[in-house]
């Protein structure tokens, strides 16, 4: 029998309303938050929307995990022989810096280990990544603790926020505060992440939680040269690192961002495919997540989307650095995570030796290289809590165990 291989999300979040800030909370629903709270939006959003805005206010980050699991098991499906997705990778987001006024109920270094600890709840179905904004004071520090000691294997980052990823640019936006030298800590970031081989998802697309950081009339174009996809290209040369483009440059037939969308998608595929032959070991990956996320519910535009991800999944420069994400829950309103990883199922989707690409080999190879060895940082951490919690440490079937050290399959 062959080996069963791990269904992996690469893109989700273990948020609620204490995380993000009011700007931030009011513009991503495009209303005010006197309005969000005032249960109107539940009448009227029917039982997704309702489902939204529950997790949004559930208080412990844990109880957000315990959804998120609930909702990869649901993508199992025994009568089409469709697997639940096996673990998630988890992106910590750090908005604090968006603009001068936000106030985020959470401290930071709260959501940290409360969302460390959620995910060790259930070993191996979560992977935690830490976001590292340059601009926050000590935030060298604190990623060094939240790998040493809280089993966080990967960072995001957020430029979109308000500042350059180049060390050497040395910019934030002119509005926020600098705290501690962008780049001596953009320059310890990547340094760190080439020593422990640590994979960086940066967020990329047009769109995206930042927008209270900008004056709108400008259209955003102050924040939209830190999100530019070639900024990386030495970066990820000169540290040899695993760079993934979220989103992959967003929305290429949305009304609003598909001009920049597209430009920033062909970008990146051009960016993978140089990539693909360095010598050094810095290699792009994108994810997806924007795909499906508004054409779920349109044949034709879901069907273009697919078959793309075929053509790509099928080229030899790029097919290997193509991953599956979701966004989950940012996209409840409009599809839960079993619709979503099913369109790619169905029997006009992806051909099984392409699924394994996209949900399994690849996601694994960005996470962990070529090893697929699982951080012992990680393994280390997750046994510790399991044993406080005394609940048993067990080994999925997607995982195996060689002397002592974990590998995906
Ligand atoms: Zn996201």
């Amino acid at each position: 029998m062959a080996e069963k291989k791990g269904i992996g999300n690469i893109h989700t979040h273990q948020i609620n309303e204490y995380c993000l800030p009011r700007c931030i909370k009011r513009q991503q629903a495009g209303l005010p938050v006197w309005f969000l709270k005032s249960g109107i939006p539940d009448l009227i959003g029917g039982r997704q929307g309702r489902e939204f805005l529950n997790l949004m206010r559930l208080e412990k980050i844990s109880d957000v995990a315990e959804k998120l699991k609930v909702h990869m098991d649901k993508a199992e499906d025994s009568q089409s022989g469709f697997k639940k997705i096996d673990y998630s990778v988890v992106l910590l987001l750090d908005f604090k810096f968006v603009s001068k006024k936000a106030i985020i109920e959470y401290d930071y270094i709260k959501i940290m280990k409360d969302t460390a600890e959620a995910c060790a709840q259930y070993p191996f179905r979560f992977f935690p990544f830490f976001c590292y904004d340059p601009r926050r004071k000590n935030v060298y520090k604190l990623l060094k603790d939240a790998y040493e000691s809280y089993g966080y294997v990967g960072i995001k980052i957020y430029p979109a926020t308000g500042f350059d990823p180049r060390p050497h640019k040395d910019e934030c936006m002119e509005s926020i505060n600098n705290n501690g030298g962008i780049k001596e800590n953009l320059e310890s970031l990547y340094k760190f992440a080439s020593r422990n081989t640590l994979p960086i998802i940066t967020h990329c697309g047009p769109g995206g939680s930042y927008k209270c950081s900008v004056d709108i009339k400008k259209k955003f174009k102050d924040i939209w040269r830190y999100t530019e996809p070639s900024n990386f290209l030495e970066i990820a040369y000169d540290y040899g690192l695993r760079i993934c483009f979220a989103h992959m440059g967003g929305k290429t037939d949305h009304r609003l961002e598909k001009e920049l969308a597209t430009q920033w998608h062909n970008q990146i595929v051009n960016l993978i495919g140089l990539a693909d032959s360095w010598s050094s070991k810095g290699r792009f990956f994108a994810d997806q997540s924007y795909g499906i996320s508004h054409v779920i519910n349109k044949k034709k535009k879901l069907k273009e989307h697919i078959d793309r991800t075929r053509k790509y999944l099928e080229d030899k420069g790029i097919g290997k650095y193509i991953l599956f994400g979701t966004d989950w829950p940012l996209g409840l309103y409009k599809f839960t995570e079993k619709k979503y990883i099913n369109s790619y199922r169905d029997k006009n989707g992806l051909t099984q030796e392409q699924q394994e690409k996209y949900f399994s080999d690849n996601i694994a190879r960005f996470l962990f290289g070529e090893s697929k060895k699982i951080p012992q940082n990680y393994v280390d951490f997750t046994k510790e809590q399991c044993a406080i919690e005394n609940r048993p440490f067990r080994i999925p079937e997607w995982v195996k165990e060689v002397n002592g050290e974990y590998f995906l399959r």
